[in-house]
Formats: structure tokens, C-alpha cells, sequence
């Protein structure tokens, strides 16, 4: 029996993988996709996570990144980080360090899927493997997670609460990218704001920029997520929505400033979407399976921090798992996760605000140094 099995192998499992073999428990990953694996992600890495990536032994080759600008029709600002620079790179670059890693450090990755899974009061047993924990690093629509909310959900009183329903309604988020083969133009993580949506560019290499678009979408009128987990497990979170680069492109025009930088420039990677992205999640810990990354809850790409959030749950989880206290993981995944959560969860409000959402980009330009300290807030969550 080995101490953990981690169900996923995208780069919050493979950290979290590295960080409990760093901790002496014998380790194995289960990821069904070859490597490297790559996924619709806007690809900037925050200062704070470079260094996380940096201590775990995985240097990266990528952009470097100085900072954030954001840029509506009329008005543009420019933040930058204070405490060194984040890092542009492709999720397959990233992918290929962190499996590279894992690999020097001995760590099994099995080609496996893992729908099911069993646990009783001393191991648990998925995809032909025993292990004392597993570990569900699954991302957005973890099968983990929704068997286990599926399997502990208490009947509910008659009703759901008005702030509940409200957001069961509400439309959702998703996120498409593609790359396009020009210069960067700068070292800033540009965010191009329309009322509908935002484009994200980050410079990714010396002739490459990722283009991440972010909007909502309404719901198609079937059952809520939360009543139907099933139906929202089977989105799969690496295909478009829509699965049409014709959507993109739409969706692409309402940026005028953003079309005449990439006019002429070639894609240069397929279509890849992701959605709907909020994952509101109630608990971390089921006994012996544990959550981590986007498994573990979500609420928005607009910040861009969720790789570094997912590498600060990953060195949690390893510390209590190494500590033999599954159970205090649940709090310090909350303070690994909760203040970079909580400012998206307020700037994704802001920005549906009626009045604030068209106000934000003015606001940073005429308080250069209150959009700088946020900014920094977030770079260093
Ligand atoms: C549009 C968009 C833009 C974003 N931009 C940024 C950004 O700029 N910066 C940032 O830091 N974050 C960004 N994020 C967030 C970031 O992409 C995620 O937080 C990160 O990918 C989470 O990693 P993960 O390992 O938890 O999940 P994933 O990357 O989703 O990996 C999960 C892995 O689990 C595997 N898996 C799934 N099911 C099973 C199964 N049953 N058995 C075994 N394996 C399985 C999958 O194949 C996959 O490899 C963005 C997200 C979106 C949607």
C-alpha cells in the first residue's frame, strides 16, 4: 500500500505529487491524457507562484511578465509587480516541467481514469491502487468530487434560499483561448475589458501571445448544477463551449484595439475552452480523499491566480497528509485559497455591477496606485 494516490495529473496534482514525495510519503498519479497535457488556461503565471514552481525544482521556460494593464475603448492602466516578475508559459511548457520533475523524483503517473473509487477506516482502493489517502487533483468537473457530494448530501429543506437561487440562475462563465503567432508588444498581462466580456493576452515566448477570452454565457434551461451534479460533470473542461472557432471569432470582434495587434498574425494552437468555470464547493476532506485545485472549488479566471492558489493548496495538503492530519487541511486550505477567492469574487461583482462594471478601467487609470496595490495583492496571494 502506498501513502498517496493523486487522481489527475495536470499541474496541481503533479505539484501536489512532488511536495508529498518531498515529504517522504511514497506517491503515485493517475492521469489518462499523454503528457504534456495541455488545456484552455490564460498561461500567466503570478510572481508568488513562480516562486512556489522555483522551490519545488521546476524552472519553466516562458515571457517573463512585469505587470498588469488594463484597457477598455477609452482609457488604459498599467500596473506593476513589486516583487519580481511572473512568467507567460505554455501549459504544455508548464506540464512538461512538472512532469519532468516528478519523474526525477521517482513518481509513478499511471495512464488510468478513475471513475470509481472505495474507502473504509484505513486505506482507499481507485484504479487498481491502494493507498492510505487519495487525493482528487481532477480539476473543474472532478468525478471525485461530485461522487462524494453525491454520496454525503443530507436532504435538504423544502426550498433553497433566495441568494442560492439567484446564482443556481444566474448566467455562467466560461473561458475559450487560442495563440497567434506575432511579437508580444509588451511585458504586461494585457486585459481588454468590453461590457460582455474580457480578453486576456499574455506573452507566452518571444513569437507567440496567448488570446483568452472570458464571458457568460445563459444557462440552457436545464437543472442547476447543484441539483443535478451529473449533468454538469459531463462538461468536459477542456473542449470550446461551443466547439466553433466561429464563436471566437465573433466573440473576438467586440476588441477592435485587440484585432488591429493581431491582424495578420497566424493561430498558432487549436480552439480549447472551459465552463462553466464558478465550482462553489462545500468541504476538502471526506475522511481519506482529499481535494486540491480547481477540484477543490473555483470561482473565476478573471484574476488570473489559479495556479498560484492551486500550488499553495498543493504544499498545504502535503503538510498535513505528511503531519498525519487529513482533517486540519480543510482549514489551511482556506487560508491557501480564501483572500485571493474572496478579491475575485468582489472584482467579478464589480465588473456585473450595473453601475461599477463600466467604471473599473477608468477607476485604475485615475488611481494608478490603488490598481497597483490590488494588483500586487493578487500577484502575491
Ligand atoms: C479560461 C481560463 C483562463 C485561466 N487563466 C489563468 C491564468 O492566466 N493564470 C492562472 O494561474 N490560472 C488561470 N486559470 C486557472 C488554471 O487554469 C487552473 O486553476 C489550473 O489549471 C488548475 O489545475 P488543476 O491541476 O487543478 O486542474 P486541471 O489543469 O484541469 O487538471 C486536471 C487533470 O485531471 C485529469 N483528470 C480529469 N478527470 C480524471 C479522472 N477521472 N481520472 C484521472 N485523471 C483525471 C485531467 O486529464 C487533467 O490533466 C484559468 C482558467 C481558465 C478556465
Amino acid at each position: 500500500m502506498i501513502d498517496v494516490l493523486i487522481v489527475g495529473g495536470g499541474p496541481v496534482g503533479l505539484a501536489t505529487a512532488i511536495c508529498c514525495a518531498r515529504a517522504g510519503l511514497s506517491v503515485t498519479v493517475t492521469e489518462p491524457r499523454a503528457a504534456p497535457v495541455d488545456k484552455a488556461c490564460g498561461e500567466g503565471v503570478m510572481p508568488a507562484a513562480v516562486r512556489r514552481l522555483a522551490a519545488l525544482g521546476v524552472t519553466p521556460d516562458g515571457h517573463p511578465l512585469r505587470g498588469i494593464r488594463y484597457v477598455d475603448a477609452a482609457h488604459q492602466a498599467d500596473a506593476r509587480f513589486r516583487h519580481g516578475s511572473g512568467l507567460g508559459v505554455r501549459r504544455t511548457v508548464l506540464h512538461a516541467a512538472l512532469a519532468a520533475r516528478a519523474a526525477t523524483l521517482g513518481i509513478p503517473v499511471l495512464p488510468v481514469k478513475v471513475t470509481a473509487f472505495a474507502q473504509d477506516a484505513g486505506h482507499v482502493t481507485a484504479g487498481g491502487v491502494e493507498a492510505r489517502y487519495l487525493v482528487a487533483a481532477d480539476g473543474l468537473h472532478s468525478t471525485i468530487r461530485r461522487a462524494l457530494e453525491r454520496d454525503s448530501r443530507a436532504p435538504g429543506p423544502p426550498g433553497q434560499s433566495r441568494s442560492r437561487v439567484a446564482r443556481d440562475q444566474a448566467p455562467q462563465r466560461y473561458g475559450l483561448r487560442r495563440h497567434y503567432r506575432v511579437a508580444p508588444w509588451t511585458d504586461l498581462v494585457e486585459v481588454h475589458w468590453t461590457p460582455q466580456a474580457e480578453a486576456y493576452v499574455t506573452p507566452v515566448s518571444p513569437d507567440v501571445v496567448g488570446v483568452a477570452l472570458l464571458f457568460a454565457k445563459p444557462r440552457l434551461g436545464r437543472p442547476p448544477a447543484a441539483a443535478n451534479p451529473g449533468a454538469a460533470g459531463q462538461e468536459a473542461s477542456d473542449r470550446a463551449p461551443d466547439d466553433e472557432s466561429g464563436d471566437f471569432k465573433t466573440r473576438l470582434s467586440a476588441f477592435p484595439a485587440l484585432l488591429d495587434r493581431l491582424a495578420g498574425a497566424d493561430p498558432a494552437s487549436e480552439l480549447r475552452g472551459a465552463g462553466p468555470m464558478r465550482q462553489d464547493v462545500r468541504r476538502r476532506v471526506y475522511g481519506r480523499v482529499l481535494l486540491v485545485g480547481d477540484a477543490s472549488g473555483y470561482v473565476d479566471a478573471l484574476t488570473g491566480e489559479g495556479l498560484g492558489v492551486g500550488l499553495a493548496q498543493a504544499d498545504a495538503l502535503a503538510a498535513c497528509l505528511a503531519a498525519g492530519r487529513p482533517a486540519d487541511y480543510e482549514r489551511a486550505w482556506r487560508r491557501a485559497s480564501g483572500p485571493a477567492w474572496r478579491f475575485t469574487a468582489g472584482l467579478l461583482w464589480s465588473r456585473n455591477h450595473p453601475l461599477l462594471g463600466e467604471r473599473l478601467v477608468p477607476f485604475a487609470q485615475h488611481f494608478p496606485w490603488i490598481f497597483t496595490t490590488l494588483v500586487n495583492h493578487v500577484a502575491e496571494a
